[in-house]
């Protein structure tokens, strides 16, 4: 079938393969002038508007191969092609990441929550992109397969700065497993966007904690998208808490270590007269919501 409508510059051949079998043959053959589709909401954009071009658009949303939700006693794995909403409704992710949970529901508007897919946010490798703070404090890695083999990558390796992967010709991703955590963990995920709804965040904040009997950090994960070119856990940050009691104090150390680690890592910007204290003040927020029972920012 080929599209070819009014207001898209480029016309491509859309294909539509029946299993994951049939989409690596094809791509393993035609894959260096395909691009894969999955909700199409960033990909159908970039096409129409003409900045991206392709011979053949490979559509995987509805391989049941990449629509599976797995948990074992280390990692919880998650299919490319699950939509936010059916993340957010999955009792398995809820109960194993209630995190990612949180995120996908800070997603657009409803009509993108039910289309747009975890695959399609990674790959589209958005700086601001909301699942994947989410995902690297799972220390997350992607699950690339193609016509003859199958490996993983760890999430930060794989984005390699914005809006570029390095997802190679003639694979795709099929899912992601993310190391999952005993009972008892606290954990937020905040953002701030222009507007509340239809914007993509510019900053978001997905953070995991454990404390002991004494209220003592033991473990502590804190991730921040938009702060760098791939995304990355401020482990600076997050060593400044663990073994500590939290205060407003020691919150304030971390989310400047927080600000100092995103200068660090993307270099002093101009925009960085706004993002400064809205970085820190999005950490202190949600430090604050996991250690002192705030609510949600
Ligand atoms: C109005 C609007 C609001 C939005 N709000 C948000 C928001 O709040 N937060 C947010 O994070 N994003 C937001 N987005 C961006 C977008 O919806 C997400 O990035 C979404 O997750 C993309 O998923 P998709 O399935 O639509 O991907 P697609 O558009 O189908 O694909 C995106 C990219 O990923 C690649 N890809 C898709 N699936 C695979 C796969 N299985 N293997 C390899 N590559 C693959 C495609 O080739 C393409 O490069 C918004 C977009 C719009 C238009």
């Amino acid at each position: 079938m080929i599209l070819k409508i009014n207001e898209i510059k480029s016309s491509f051949r859309y294909f539509r393969p029946e299993t994951l079998e049939e989409a690596t043959d094809f791509l393993m053959r035609r894959g260096s002038e395909s691009k894969i589709l999955a909700g199409g909401t960033d990909l159908l954009v970039a096409i129409r508007s003409g900045d991206l071009r392709a011979r053949y658009v490979v559509d995987v949303s509805r391989l049941d191969e990449l629509r599976k939700v797995t948990v074992d006693r280390e990692k919880l794995t998650i299919g490319s092609a699950l939509t936010f909403s059916e993340i957010i409704e999955n009792p398995i992710v809820q109960e194993f990441a209630p995190v990612l949970v949180r995120a996908c529901s800070r997603v657009g508007s409803l009509q993108i929550r039910n289309t747009g897919t975890l695959g399609g946010n990674v790959g589209n490798a958005s700086p601001a992109a909301d699942s994947i703070p989410a995902m690297m404090i799972h220390d997350a890695r992607v699950l690339l397969t193609n016509a003859e083999s199958e490996r993983d990558e760890s999430l930060g390796s794989f984005i390699v700065g914005p809006y570029k992967t390095n997802l190679a010709t003639g694979f795709l991703i099929s899912g992601f497993s993310l190391k999952i955590w005993p009972e008892g963990f606290r954990f937020a995920y905040n953002r701030i966007a222009r507007r509340r709804c239809l914007a993509i965040s510019r900053v978001g904040a997905a953070a995991m904690a454990v404390l002991d009997e004494n209220g003592k950090v033991t473990r502590m994960r804190l991730s921040l998208s938009s702060v760098s070119p791939q995304p990355v856990r401020m482990k600076i940050a997050e060593e400044c808490l663990v073994g500590q009691i939290p205060d407003s104090r020691l919150i304030l150390e971390a989310s400047q270590a927080v600000t100092q680690e995103m200068v660090h890592l993307s270099g002093e910007r101009p925009s960085f007269v706004y993002k400064k204290p809205a970085v820190q003040g999005l950490t202190t927020k949600t430090l604050e919501e996991i250690f002192f029972d705030r609510e949600e920012f």
